[in-house]
């Protein structure tokens, strides 16, 4: 841009009024983000304010970091602040492209606000105890250093910035944790410290979530300067907030949220995969859905702006130039009665119930008031029209606590049986639907449940909100997802016409398991698809296919230490690393990157992020089940190399596949049985074509099949069980090969297809481990692995003198599952059968005299991760 020439209408800009633009941490995850976030910045004329919440995850490790201290748990907290502050530092040198505009002193901040923290820290661990206060002056360094690096990386590419701290301009009513922004005393600091900077072109920069504490809370009684203010946090994911409290303060032309999704959808998208941008909603109806548990504005986001002229735009972070969703006070689409729906999960539902409280004045209103006394938000109520009861919802966590809140204070009613009790029902979710049109169109109740019943889903409780914008109601919480689904087809949302649908334009792998088989899946999907190399030379990888193919991107791997994440698929060399670390001992938590976690915690945490069509890949041999429905609920597809889940409780693996049907989710299984051969594949084509599976035989285990080959063929089995362990033909402890307890799940996974009905303890699995080495230690058991020898030498003889060979085979049919060692001789399709091949022969109506065979390699991580890939690629398209 020529400097004189735009020097009079930049002038003219500064007059106009401001633009807020907040950058959300869901976008903000490494320094090129940061840079694309600075673009969209210079790319617009006028003045500007910057709001930025912390990059991608901060907020979660900082939480983590100090609920761990406070716990007494030292492990690991130094390497995790280390790596968090490596990250700061990385993004600055990243976002600033190395070049000057505050760098240096931007990285001194990072380096005092990370000595501060390791002090605190260590404070925590003697003193065991975390206050509200002192997690928000913990957490508050996100937001702060965020803001520090977005100013440095404006000034590095050319423009006009200054870093301003939230607690010069931001006041709240308190309290910590959860803070209410003091609305007159923002708007005057902020249109004294903002504007006159905004006037003269320079683009101030501004933490979110966080504030000024309370008077009462401040260090000293007459707050002075910014620096002795005492800092509270609005709330988690109170950056929308400050960016509409400065909106209102500056009287703003508009606000933008710069988001991860491609605007305000008619749902979350995790859940209701057809949910689509709305181009245009009411702010009621935008902040009724925030209250109601949408997790894309701050609940409270709106109120500062509801009934000012500022509208408020969600836009995608990744598609600069598309229009996202505008939120004001105009009414457009009327033709949508309801707009979109959310959903509040880990609630619980009160009731009040007595067949005097008809008689009782003010039962309502007391119920309310005691809560309020408690701090407990409510968030649902529903009064029977007899009276007889009233019902409201509550967090789950707080519904113990409120029970007995209300048994005290109708302890005389109860006395004189008014009332019957509080009845308390946990694992529930709230669900609203919204809509300003629906207070004109009779029968949206009727539609709501008439689409639920249909579903199959019962409700437990409802409710009308008294603004007639919503229509709330009450679900188990393992059917809301099922629940949203059915009601936004019935109102045919995904039809809104906001533009493009959700487009899924990657398919994101969550690895569970970083073994073998995980290490060897991991490289062939990224260097196939993550390479950013190959990405830019318009290599499609895997997938193959047309250009706009989806791409299956490698976001998470998870292992029992902890996870690594990185939202836009991890590099061929970062998983290079990784397997290499980890092949030598080191654990994922370890990993530059790395977080500790249990599993269910890392699932957790992943499911709160933006993935795109999210595959979990069950690459463990752990026992799982529990974690499949985790990443079920979350509403993740799952692929499953792992036998565990399926081949338990006959009650477990049913639940688990009626878990995916009311989720509307995909489990696949394929690499269960025969590794990369195409056996459930096969099955479900003969079935589609009519026929019918009598029967399935094979040799289903390609270790026990390698094994046997090279002790017909003289070699000891020792030796032979050695080299399998070595080439990863094995199970992490090879017994459960040779117990003959791998290929029983296997063959009970079959026997399930067929319709076979028994439990676990109903296959006949014969062992090839004596007796007496059966309960040894895995180490033990290995060194005397040289008694064996002789033995299996004379096995092998005595067969190959009937010109026979030795085989572990399964027999599968509907009424009996048996596995074991068998003789075959030259007339059987076992006999042929090399190495670690495996063989599968279908008896079926069709083909009944000669089986259907198929026969190829099944053991080894390789073939394993190709039987996964094809899972995965299924999904994809
Ligand atoms: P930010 O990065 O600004 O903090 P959030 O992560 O708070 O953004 O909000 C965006 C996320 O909200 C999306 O990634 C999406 O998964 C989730 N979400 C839930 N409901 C909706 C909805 N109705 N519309 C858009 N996104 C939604
Ligand atoms: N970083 C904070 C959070 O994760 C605030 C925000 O993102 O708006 O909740
Ligand atoms: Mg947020």
């Amino acid at each position: 841009m020529g400097a004189n020439a735009t020097k009079s209408s930049d002038k003219a800009a500064a007059k106009r009024a401001v633009e807020v633009h907040k950058f959300g941490g869901a976008s903000l995850n490494d320094g090129a983000a940061f840079r694309h976030a600075v673009e969209i910045i210079r790319g617009r004329r006028g003045p500007r304010a910057v709001v930025v919440s912390a990059p991608t995850g901060v907020t979660d490790v900082l939480l983590g970091l100090a609920a761990r201290a406070a716990a007494g748990d030292e492990a690991e907290l130094a390497h995790d602040t280390e790596t968090l502050r490596r990250r700061y530092h990385a993004i600055l040198r990243d976002a600033t492209a190395g070049r000057q505009g505050g760098g240096k002193d931007t990285a001194a901040a990072i380096d005092e606000a990370f000595d501060e923290l390791s002090s605190l820290l260590a404070s925590l661990l003697i003193l065991k105890e975390l206050t509200a206060r002192t997690s928000d002056f913990i957490v508050a360094r996100g937001e702060r250093l965020s803001a520090r690096v977005f100013a440095a990386a404006l000034k590095a590419a050319g423009g006009r910035a200054r870093y301003v701290d939230a607690l010069e301009i931001i006041f709240t009513d308190g309290p910590f944790g959860g803070a209410s922004p003091n609305l007159m005393l923002t708007d005057m600091a902020v249109r004294k410290v903002l504007r006159p900077l905004c006037e003269a072109g320079t683009v101030p920069v501004v933490p979110g979530f966080i504030g000024a504490a309370d008077l009462e809370h401040q260090e000293k009684p007459s707050p002075g300067g910014a620096r002795q203010r005492s800092v509270a946090t609005l709330g988690r994911g109170g950056s929308d907030l400050t960016a509409t409290l400065l909106g209102r303060a500056l009287a703003a032309r508009e606000v933008s949220l710069w988001k991860d999704v491609p605007g305000l959808l008619t749902a979350d998208p995790r859940v209701v995969p057809d949910a689509r941008v709305i181009p245009q909603l009411h702010v009621r109806e935008a902040a009724e859905l925030a209250y109601f548990g949408a997790k894309v504005l701050h609940p409270r986001a709106l109120i500062p702006i509801t009934g000012r002229p500022i509208p408020v735009f969600v836009r995608p972070f990744a598609d600069p130039g598309a229009v996202g969703t505008e939120i004001s006070g105009r009414r457009t689409l009327d033709k949508y009665p309801v707009k979109a729906l959310s959903a509040a999960s880990g609630q619980a539902l009160l009731t009040v119930a007595g067949n005097g409280m008809l008689g009782v004045p003010g039962i309502a209103a007391r119920t309310f008031e005691a809560l309020h006394r408690q701090g407990t938000s409510v968030s649902l109520i529903s009064q029977s029209s007899s009276e007889q009861s009233i019902c409201f919802s509550v967090p789950d966590g707080a519904a113990g606590r409120a029970r007995e809140l209300l048994l005290a204070e109708f302890r005389e009613e109860a006395a004189r049986n008014e009332i019957d009790g509080v009845d308390v029902q946990a694992g529930l979710a709230t669900l609203a639907v919204v809509g300003i049109g629906m207070a004109g169109h009779p029968g949206i109740a009727a539609r709501v449940f008439g689409a639920l019943s249909a579903a199959g889903i019962n409700i437990v409780a409802i409710a009308q909100g008294s603004s007639e914008l919503n229509i709330s109601f009450v679900v188990k919480s393992a059917e809301a997802g099922a629940a949203q689904r059915a009601v936004h087809d019935a109102f045919q949302l995904s039809k809104i016409g906001g533009g493009a649908a959700q487009r899924a334009e990657h398919t994101d792998a969550v690895l569970l398991g970083f073994g073998q088989i995980g290490r060897t899946l991991a490289q062939i999907m990224t260097k196939s698809t993550n390479g950013r190399a190959g990405a830019k030379a318009g290599k499609i990888g895997v997938t193959g296919g047309a250009k706009n193919g989806a791409r299956l991107r490698l976001v998470a791997a998870i292992d029992r230490s902890g996870f690594v994440f990185e939202s836009g698929g991890l590099s061929p060399k970062a998983v290079a690393q990784l397997a290499g670390a980890k092949a030598q001992g080191r654990t994922l938590a370890a990993a530059p990157g790395g977080r500790r976690a249990t599993p269910e915690e890392a699932l957790a945490f992943l499911g709160q992020h933006a993935l795109s069509d999210p595959i979990l890949v069950d690459v463990t041999a752990d026992e799982t089940t529990p974690l499949v429905k985790q990443a079920l609920r979350a509403g993740m597809n799952v692929v499953l190399a792992n036998k565990r889940p399926l081949s338990g409780a006959r009650a477990e693996t049913e639940a688990l596949e009626a878990a995916a049907a009311r989720d509307g989710r995909r489990l696949l299984y394929e690499a269960t049985v025969g590794a990369g051969l195409p056996i459930f594949d096969t099955y479900r084509k003969l079935a589609e074509s009519g026929d019918r599976v009598l029967k399935i035989e094979g040799c289903l285990s390609g270790t026990l099949g390698f094994l046997l080959t090279e002790v017909a063929r003289g070699r000891p089995f020792s030796e032979a069980l050695r080299k399998a362990m070595a080439m990863g033909y094995t199970e992490p402890d090879p017994r459960d090969d040779l117990s003959g307890v791998d290929v029983g799940r296997k063959a009970l996974i079959l026997g399930r297809l067929l319709g076979f009905a028994g439990e676990p303890s109903d296959v006949a699995v014969e062992s090839l481990v004596p007796e007496a080495m059966r309960e040894l230690a895995r180490d033990e058991f290995l060194s005397g692995l040289e008694t064996l020898d002789a033995d299996w030498a004379r096995r092998a003889a005595a067969a190959k003198g009937k010109g026979a060979t030795l085989r572990y085979v399964a027999s599968v049919t509907k009424s009996k599952i048996a596995v074991g060692l068998r003789l075959v001789g030259p007339e059987s399709p076992f006999f042929g059968l090399k190495g670690t091949d495996n063989q599968v022969a279908f008896t079926t109506l069709r083909y009944r005299k000669n089986p259907l065979v198929i026969t190829g390699p099944g053991a080894g991580p390789a073939v394993t991760a190709a039987g996964v890939l094809n899972d995965l690629l299924r999904l994809t398209t």
